[in-house]
């Protein structure tokens, strides 16, 4: 066996330039066959185990690639199939594996929601009613590819029995847990004959709190791992945060702990209660989860200060969390500033500065001296640069934390002047912002990016393209309108390139679910607001009607929630930059005559930390920022916002104290769930619950949405509600979008004549 110092816990899968998707998506279309779909992604599985190798990394995971995602891999390992699918018993086809992830003319999907605080997204197994069984050992099959294609020894992965089942939120935790126990204890059976020497099993379930009993189970599963294959060294892997029930779970019969020391205080854990004696820690202490080079030094000096509990020969480091989460390697930035792309590390650098790390505990700081100084440099050259330097911020940040953030009048008194100027009927109706992206608006926006159409044709078109929605907005009788957000590709990156202080990269690709990739901006230096960015569309689309149009703008939490966000300054001090770049950008906005303005906020829940001692700072920040970027506006300015994609349960009151004086929120997903989170919180302020989903081209009859209205106001007062649409429109086609929001109105007005 290599003498183990360093370690790697998952590396990126979508190959250095997304080839990955490009095959999936070939296959899924039809073009390609499924021979040549395994022919690619072999190759590029392979490159990235080859790549780890030559970076020098010692112990190298295999079986953390994945042809969609990693939790249904599992399931298909274990043959759970949901009974709508075609399945006999063996291994799961591909076609199988694919309609369970997205559904098949049959039979709907599995259900996808996000992998801990990520904005990666996990198929949720569907354990009621099956019978599992070990039908194909994936790690294996993946052990024994790249010992015999590339002769290395590497490390299997697995998605741990606790977490597994954890995360398929079903009632029979512990009779499950004990159906599942053989079937692994098989696998890592299999594994050992093999030959494997270290596995990891990732457990990343443990950084929330389990119950006494929970955890007494837990510990039973590991001892009866224990006892059939003592030979084997189990890394019980976490992440994300710190171990909850740490004293429990150090004490757990394994031979490794991976422990994350970016995103967790493990070290406190250490001091606290120390580093059992019997175990080998792999310390996460290169941040897993954002873009940025490490200031080595002070990793060095954690690195020494956890030798204080647990000598080098027992010390391997690793990342904080699969590279997943990050893009693969930087090398192809061609057009980011060099201070830039100095200052980053996608996965292959964070490669190279683990094993950096490694050497240094192993052989001495001094043996890597060369390697600190090199980096140090660029650090510095990024730290002292215009970007990180900038004038126009420099002290704001005291002052804001200063600022009185609330409006001048409270909501019930602000409203009345709101209604007095806009006059908006009972119920009345909008639009989430997005309108129909079709594909001459994508191939509009793609020329003039490649300079093949002029700025001012671009312009002309972005017009058109409002001026025509304008109309179909008041033929069909809406009362609040939108412009469209026909120049914007995505609400994030839009800001991100207009405000100082964000970057785009070219490659920073990351995996969201199935094929999908986002590519977030990367926020280095300090945010500001430069010139107007919304005002030109906003205004114009005012100009042409009488009835009132929202403008349109990503809220600070959301903006910062998707972007790569820089670390060397707190996150909240990068949160309120942005706000206060949007609050100048509100004011041109109401200067312009603009008089609603919404400001979107889907992330907002998907930020909330894992850990919930540290919930209420988060959202305290949270609403801090969104008061600094709304509350300067006059009290007849009416500010919007919406939320998605959530549960909301818990953060209500959050909701609340945000002080908006519209919020409009997707429902059609989450099933009651919010209406029933409304109405236990008198919520007092307006609100739209959208009574149609819009992920579907289908379009709800008027019947429907008369339900979901009625059924709302049950609840909530009449003179609170609006109706619109769940979501933005820009995935639907024309004809649906029309038709949808005729149903709508047509739905609307005969409920309100009923009132
Ligand atoms: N205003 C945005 C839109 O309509 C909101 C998008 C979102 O909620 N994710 O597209
Ligand atoms: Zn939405």
């Amino acid at each position: 066996m290599v003498n183990v110092q360093s370690s790697n816990i998952g590396y990126p899968r979508i190959g250095e330039k997304r080839e990955w998707k490009r095959a999936l998506e070939s296959f899924w279309n039809g073009n390609i066959s499924e021979e040549k779909l395994l022919a690619t992604t072999d190759a590029i599985r392979l490159e990235n185990l080859r790549k780890q190798k030559e970076l020098g990394v010692d112990l190298i995971p295999v079986g953390d690639f994945s042809l969609y995602d990693h939790v249904l891999d599992t399931s298909v390992m274990f043959g759970v199939v949901p009974k709508r699918f075609e399945y006999k018993g063996g291994k799961v086809s591909l076609e199988t594996y694919f309609a369970i992830a997205r559904g098949n003319k049959d039979a709907v999907a599995s259900e996808m929601t996000k992998w801990f605080n990520t904005n990666y997204h996990y198929i949720v197994p569907e354990l009621e009613g099956v019978t599992p069984k070990l039908v194909e050992n994936r790690p294996l099959t993946f052990y024994k590819e790249a010992k015999e294609k590339l002769g290395i020894y590497g490390k299997p992965v697995l998605l741990g029995p606790v977490t597994y089942i954890k995360l398929a939120r079903t009632e029979n935790f512990s009779s499950l847990l004990q159906q599942f126990t053989p079937l692994y204890i098989q696998v890592l059976k299999e594994l050992a004959e093999a030959g494997a020497q270290w596995v990891q099993v990732d457990e990343p379930i443990l950084t929330s709190k389990l119950s006494s009993e929970e955890l007494e189970q837990v510990k039973q599963v590991y001892a009866a791992i224990q006892e059939a294959v003592p030979e084997l060294n189990i890394i019980l892997q976490t992440y994300f945060e710190k171990v909850a029930n740490y004293e429990a779970v150090a004490a757990l019969p394994v031979k490794g702990l991976g422990l994350d020391f970016v995103h967790g205080d493990s070290l406190e854990l250490l001091q606290k209660y120390g580093f059992p004696k019997d175990k080998v820690l792999f310390a996460g202490v290169i941040d897993g989860r954002n873009v940025w080079r490490a200031d080595l030094d002070k990793k060095v000096a954690l690195l020494n200060e956890i030798q204080t509990y647990v000598e080098k020969d027992r010390l391997i480091v690793q990342p904080s969390a699969s590279l997943l989460h990050v893009p693969v390697s930087t090398k192809l930035e061609e057009r980011l500033d060099q201070v830039i792309k100095g200052g980053l590390a996608f996965a292959d650098e964070k490669l190279t500065e683990i094993v950096l790390l490694s050497k240094g505990v192993h052989e001495g700081a001094v043996a890597i001296e060369e390697g600190l100084e090199a980096s140090r440099n660029a650090l510095s050259v990024l730290n002292n640069s215009k970007y990180r330097q900038n004038a126009k911020v420099k002290g704001n940040i005291e002052k804001l934390i200063e600022q009185d953030v609330n409006r001048t009048l409270p909501f019930a008194e602000r409203i009345k002047k709101q209604q007095q100027r806009f006059n908006l009927p009972l119920l009345p109706t909008t639009t989430i912002g997005s309108l129909p992206q079709t594909p001459e608006v994508r191939q509009t926006r793609s020329k003039w990016r490649k300079g093949e159409i002029t700025d001012q044709a671009y312009e002309q078109f972005v017009q058109q393209q409002i001026e025509k929605w304008i109309k179909i907005q008041e033929e069909i009788g809406i009362d609040v309108l939108v412009h469209g957000e026909f120049e914007r590709t995505d609400m994030v990156e839009y800001f991100g390139e207009k405000f100082d202080g964000f970057a785009v990269s070219q490659f920073g690709w990351v995996q969201s679910y199935g094929s999908r990739c986002v590519k977030p901006p990367l926020i280095l230096g300090d945010v500001a607001f430069s010139e107007p960015i919304t005002v030109k569309e906003s205004v114009y689309a005012q100009s042409l009607t009488k009835k009132p149009v929202k403008g349109m703008l990503t809220g600070p939490v959301t903006i910062l929630n998707w972007s790569f966000v820089r670390d060397d300054i707190p996150r909240f001090d990068v949160l309120n930059q942005i706000a206060y770049a949007l609050r100048q950008e509100i004011e041109e906005l109401e200067k312009n005559g603009i008089g609603m303005i919404q400001v979107d906020e889907p992330a907002i829940r998907e930020g909330l930390p894992l850990d919930p001692e540290k919930s209420d700072e988060y959202l305290n920040a949270a609403v801090y920022a969104f008061k600094l970027a709304t509350s300067s506006v006059k009290n007849d300015t009416q500010i919007h916002t919406h939320m998605c994609y959530s549960e909301f349960s818990g953060i209500i009151d959050s909701i609340s104290a945000l002080d908006a004086d519209v919020i409009s929120i997707e429902t059609s997903r989450s099933h009651g769930e919010i209406i029933s989170a409304f109405e236990k919180n008198t919520y007092d302020k307006e609100i739209g619950l959208g009574v149609y989903d819009i992920h579907s081209p289908r379009v709800p009859s008027k019947e429907e949405m008369k339900k979901n209205i009625n059924r709302a106001l049950q609840t909530i007062k009449p003179t609170q509600f609006w109706v619109n649409p769940d979501c933005g429109l820009k995935t639907r086609k024309e004809e649906e979008t029309i038709e949808g929001l005729k149903v709508m109105l047509e739905a609307a007005k005969e409920v309100r004549e009923s009132q």
